[in-house]
């Protein structure tokens, strides 16, 4: 069964009962929805679009309890857009580090040195000109912020909306569509409570697995509860095998008990971030020709691979990592940032001060264990 929203026959009611709803069972304690002094604005009062917009940047790609904490950081360490805009770049993937998709952090504070010292923007255009906002977060943000009536259209509206109406294509190839339906749906009256109440009850009612469609404002109006089958819909995009690709990584010790590190350039996902170095394993060749050879091409240093110290598999969402760590003894060569921005030579315990990628992190936490329990081979660091 499907069903366009032409087919509602009262949009406004949909509207209606999905805001009754909200006011009794929406999320309301989301500080960036809130004044200053944690009440609630009324309707049509604006509210500061800068912490709202920093929590619509993290929310992109991470849930709203995994966000908080950071956003909390986050404000604390840059209060405004000014202080956003002056940071330091190493302080702000600081700050960033661990929620992932680094070049949201980056983009954010392009988008402050855009904005700083400017009047907020009150219509789409003057959003969708800042770095890392689309046309959902700029419609969040105006409607959060000045109860503006622009529609939204995220992951979790996108799954409420295409079961509403059972569609029977992917989510990616229905946008037009599902775009008019946030639209016809939001009417003009309380945006902001509109969208709110829309977004929670993705998060909270029709969720991926196990919607609680007898708890939903919206059932009586459901194409794919009708049809009996709300969890199959979005409909599934054809999966596709991501790319495996082993990489030979090297912690590199001296004389000095210090560990080489390198901050990746700044394009790409991880970008401006440090790293122990490594690159990609050619077919047929040994991990410890490939972080030689790595190490070789990449910063001109000879080194001698000795034992393993950890494996990481890491998957993202274009492909599958499994990064095989070495400990390396440095022999020769004064390291240069061939492939990277700099080098450096730090000693274990200052490696919190830099923002690495999650995978990383891991490779950190073994090198600490593994300088507490004492080289098994006397080998490094
Ligand atoms: S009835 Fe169920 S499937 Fe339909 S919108 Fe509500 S929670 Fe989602």
């Amino acid at each position: 069964m499907t069903t366009d929203w032409h087919s509602f026959a009262e949009p406004a009611a949909l509207g209606e009962a999905l805001l009754a709803w909200g006011a009794a069972h929406g999320r309301h304690a989301i500080p960036w929805k809130r004044r200053p002094d944690g009440s609630r604005p009324a309707d049509g009062e604006p509210l500061d679009p800068y912490p709202i917009w920093c929590a619509e940047i993290m929310l992109q790609q991470t849930q709203l309890q995994v966000v908080l904490p950071y956003w909390q950081r986050w404000m604390a360490a840059f209060p405004t857009v000014d202080a956003l805009a002056t940071a330091s770049e190493h302080d702000v993937l600081l700050q960033w580090q661990g929620l992932g998709y680094y070049s949201r952090a980056r983009r954010l504070q392009q988008g402050a040195r855009q904005l700083a010292g400017q009047p907020w923007p009150r219509e789409l255009d003057g959003w969708l000109v800042l770095p890392g906002v689309g046309r959902s977060t700029a419609g969040s943000i105006l409607s959060s912020a000045f109860d503006l009536p622009h529609p939204i259209l995220d992951g979790n509206v996108k799954r409420v909306l295409t079961r509403l109406i059972a569609s029977p294509r992917p989510p990616s190839r229905d946008t037009a569509h599902l775009w008019r339906l946030s639209e016809q749906l939001l009417g003009p009256g309380q945006p902001r409570a509109f969208n709110q109440a829309l977004m929670d009850l993705g998060a909270t009612v029709c969720t991926p697995r196990t919607p609680r469609c007898g708890d939903c404002p919206w059932q009586g109006h459901c194409a794919a509860y009708a049809a009996g089958s709300p969890t199959a819909y979005p409909v599934k995009e054809a999966p596709r095998e991501l790319p495996f690709e082993v990489i030979g990584v090297g912690v590199v010790g001296n004389t000095a008990g210090q560990v080489l590190i390198d901050q990746r350039l700044n394009e790409g996902l991880l970008g401006g971030l440090w790293e122990f170095p490594g690159g990609k394993q050619e077919p047929g060749e040994a991990i410890e020709t490939t972080i030689a050879r790595e190490l070789r091409e990449e910063l001109a240093i000879e080194v001698s691979v000795g034992e393993e110290l950890i494996v990481v598999d890491h998957a993202y969402s274009h492909k599958r990592l499994r990064f095989v760590v070495h400990l390396c003894t440095w022999i020769c060569g004064e390291p240069q940032p061939l492939a990277s921005q700099q080098v450096r030579w730090v000693a274990p315990a200052e490696l919190e001060a830099y923002p690495f990628p999650a995978a990383n992190a891991r490779i950190i936490a073994a090198l600490l264990q593994h300088l507490q329990t004492g080289p098994k081979n006397a080998e490094a660091a």
